[in-house]
């Protein structure tokens, strides 16, 4: 069974501020049928800068901020320090899948979210492009990444699924169950 977060506004607001998750109303979302994301947020930081400030939907934010406690837990134990910024692609694009054109990607409603490296507070940048089979203990520390998303997120794509995921993760709270990493 795929896991379900809150979309209604309200609910999913009270709840991301109950995590370390400074965020404001995205109020100029995009609202129009296929592509309106639900409880639209803009966020700064997490327990890391988000690198650019990250537009998505509630839900995602929510999703990706129970996440954190892991990823820093394994930047501790694999890279030896936490993590000071995450890095990504976005999150909101109003389009098609890539691998199936007859649906719209999860990115279409803020609903998925595009992962590309990680800063560490000791001043270490590790890339998903270059890191994955790169230094020891960099591609450890993404492939553990990887395979811990698969039990917070429904779909995680990484470089081990195909070659459109050479340089990023993606991790989405869509409806289907899917583990690539
Ligand atoms: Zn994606």
């Amino acid at each position: 069974m795929a896991t379900t977060w809150p979309t209604d506004r309200a609910t999913c607001f009270a709840a991301l501020a109950r995590e370390p998750v400074s965020f404001t109303p995205w109020v100029d979302a995009p609202t129009a049928n296929v592509c309106a994301v639900p409880a639209p947020v803009v966020v700064q930081a997490s327990t890391a800068a988000m690198t650019p400030t990250l537009r998505t939907s509630c839900p995602m934010m929510l999703a990706w901020a129970r996440f954190e406690p892991e990823m820093q837990r394994l930047a501790v134990r694999r890279l030896g320090s936490e993590i000071a910024k995450i890095h990504h692609y976005g999150s909101y694009s109003c389009r098609r899948m890539s691998g199936n054109q007859r649906r719209m990607s999860l990115h279409s409603t803020g609903q998925a979210l595009d992962i590309s490296g990680f800063s560490t507070t000791d001043g270490r940048y590790i890339s998903v492009r270059d890191g994955w089979r790169g230094r020891r203990d960099e591609s450890a520390f993404l492939r553990d990444l990887g395979q811990t998303a698969c039990g917070h997120f429904n779909v995680v794509l990484t470089p081990a699924h195909d070659r459109a995921h050479h340089d990023h993760f993606h991790v989405d709270i869509g409806p289907w169950r899917f583990c690539g990493a």
